[in-house]
């Protein structure tokens, strides 16, 4: 199993950091995002500490492969009410994939867009084009995994068949990948309750050897609420149970599976919860002993 979270990526020790970070919470993946996820500031790649990091890599056997990277939430390729926009984000993709590929990480996970009120099938016109001119001109081998949405405002990605409509548009198949959140299905009114359901929809859609990662979040609503809100694991109306059955089902094993679940006043919860999810064994009590410490 490949379970980790999401760590920071920051001065002084930046990738370094991070996976020490990882390794502290007992996590064999991780997933960073190259500088704010906000914004799109970026410090120079000499800064990243990016051997350092590698070499605490080798001796812990944690894999590049199960170190995810998150493009910045501000890009968006569907902008077509704001074509500057779309290009800027088009420009700023082209560069992080250049940043994935320094760090030696095989995947990015970006969110497909919003389509600002112009329509569905117009927004997803504007993101293949732009992964298209993106992927073209880009020689490095970094998948871009189109990530579910929950499906709030005009944000396009809430189903498998509109992550299908992307992934038929784009010339290098080879280049474009999924990453499932189980709170953005939750939200967007997906039973993850019944994941092989949802991966044999998967599979007949686009075909499970394009899910490069999965978000592993409760949310803090109900299936179909089009909101979301991370929750913490078993917190929330997915439950421990049935993140348990979806973290350990055999067909995505090889997957890495990362938690985004929120910090719980000043502290983060993931050495709490990979320790829960490794026992399988809910602790009621986490989040009242975490706001003690
Ligand atoms: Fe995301
Ligand atoms: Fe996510
Ligand atoms: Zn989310």
């Amino acid at each position: 199993m490949f379970l980790g979270c999401h760590v920071s990526n920051k001065t002084p020790d930046y990738l370094y950091g991070s996976i020490n970070e990882a390794l502290s919470y007992g996590a064999n993946a991780c997933m960073i995002y190259t500088g704010a996820p906000n914004n799109t500031k970026r410090k120079d790649l000499s800064a990243l500490q990016i051997e350092k990091a590698h070499k605490a890599m080798q001796a812990n056997h944690f894999d590049l492969e199960r170190m995810i990277v998150h493009a910045p939430y501000i890009i968006n390729l569907a902008n077509t009410k704001k074509p500057e926009l779309a290009q800027f984000g088009q420009d700023f993709l082209a560069s992080e994939l250049k940043r994935v590929a320094a760090i030696g990480a095989k995947v990015l996970v970006l969110h497909p867009g919003s389509h600002v009120q112009m329509g569905l099938d117009v927004g997803i016109q504007s993101i293949v084009t732009h992964l298209n001119v993106v992927l073209d001109a880009d020689t490095s081998k970094v998948c871009i995994a189109l990530e579910t949405m929950a499906g709030k405002g005009s944000e396009i990605g809430s189903s498998l068949e509109e992550l299908k409509q992307i992934y038929d548009g784009v010339r290098h198949k080879d280049r474009v990948g999924v990453c499932l959140d189980t709170c953005h299905l939750n939200d967007a009114g997906y039973d993850v309750a019944d994941f092989d359901l949802l991966l044999d929809e998967f599979d007949k859609e686009v075909g499970l050897s394009y899910l490069k990662c999965i978000h592993i979040n409760d949310s803090k609503n109900p299936k179909g609420a089009r909101k979301d809100r991370h929750e913490n694991i078993g917190f929330g109306y997915i439950g421990f149970d049935t993140l348990i059955n979806i973290i350990y089902n055999k067909r995505i094993e090889d997957i890495p599976k990362i938690l985004e679940t929120p910090w719980v006043g000043e502290y983060p919860p993931y050495k709490e919860e990979i320790e829960m999810i490794k026992n399988k064994e809910f602790d009621p009590e986490l989040k009242e002993k975490l706001e003690n410490i």
